[in-house]
């Protein structure tokens, strides 16, 4: 923020004045590496006064753009060597630093759903599975919610593809927010999405009610088109003595989806 807190600091006893706090933020805002022999130095470890010979300051730089200053002590002169060595430790690590962000976006968009914005298939079942045995192991039944829009080829093929897109995205958008942050929301086929949720019996009933409700409220406006839908949802459920492995948690779940499509749509079934 341009301005320097110390906000960590080991084995250091004395506040620093301002012109030590500007020397500082100078170090840190060229980010280069700066070593000089001083005999006024003088450091405190424990009970000890020690006088290094020489200092070498590391700037370095966090993936959140926070600075740190790592300050080396050394009780000997350093040769050209030693500090060619801490500049190419430098150079490392702000080149590891570039590569782990540029691969953490690419984590980031592999993750997700291009249409709709929530976790896709591939990586939404990852992070089921490990909810669910997180539920396991913490004694939690686990619920897997399956969502199927009602209908929607005919949503498309009256008001077009684009729209049929358009009602995706917003139906996607409603349902993630009215889950909780921590629930696992994906998109598990065209127009399939499927939630994972640690909770109460009556809370997943109300919960997976509150949805279908909502979203047979929207009017969705697409290029003067006012477009109604419903979802069918379908609940299976887990205790955590259950030996069910995910994949027959989901096909639960299709069957309960099935059952409330066929009991006329826009409707909650919950397998037993
Ligand atoms: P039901 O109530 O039985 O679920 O009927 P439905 O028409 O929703 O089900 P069906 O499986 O017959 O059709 C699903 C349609 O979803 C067909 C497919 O073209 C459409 N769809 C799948 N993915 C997308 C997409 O990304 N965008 C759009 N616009 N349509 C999609
Ligand atoms: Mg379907
Ligand atoms: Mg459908």
């Amino acid at each position: 923020m341009g301005n320097l807190n110390v906000i960590f600091s080991y084995l250091s006893r004395e506040q620093l004045n301002d012109k030590q706090k500007e020397s500082i933020k100078n170090i840190l805002d060229k980010g280069q590496l700066l070593s000089f022999r001083d005999s006024n130095i003088e450091i405190s470890i424990a009970t000890l006064s020690v006088k290094p010979k020489e200092v070498v300051f590391l700037p370095i730089e966090t993936k959140k753009s926070e600075k740190y200053l790592i300050a080396l002590y050394f009780n000997s002169y350093l040769k050209q060597d030693d500090i060619n060595f801490f500049k190419r430790l430098i150079y490392q690590y702000n080149l590891a630093l570039d590569r782990s962000s540029a691969y953490e976006h690419m984590q980031k968009i592999a993750a997700l759903d291009e249409l709709t914005g929530i976790y896709n298939r591939r990586f939404g079942m990852q992070r089921l599975a490990e909810d669910y045995s997180r539920a396991k192991r913490s004694g939690n039944a686990f619920y897997v919610i399956m969502f199927d829009i009602d209908h929607f080829k005919k949503i498309n093929d009256t008001f077009g593809h684009q729209a049929g897109d358009y009602v995706l995205y917003q139906i996607a958008k409603t349902i993630k927010s009215l889950l909780r942050i921590e629930d696992v929301f994906l998109r598990y086929g065209g127009e399939e999405f499927v939630a994972g949720l640690i909770c109460k019996f009556e809370n997943v009933i109300e919960k997976a009610e509150t949805i279908r409700k909502e979203i047979e409220k929207l009017t969705f406006l697409f290029n003067d088109f006012e477009i109604k839908a419903t979802v069918s949802i379908g609940i299976s459920k887990s205790q955590p003595s259950d030996l069910l492995t995910i994949e027959s948690l989901i096909k639960e779940a299709d069957e309960a989806l099935y059952i409330a499509k066929n009991s006329g749509r826009n409707k909650v079934f919950i397998k037993q």
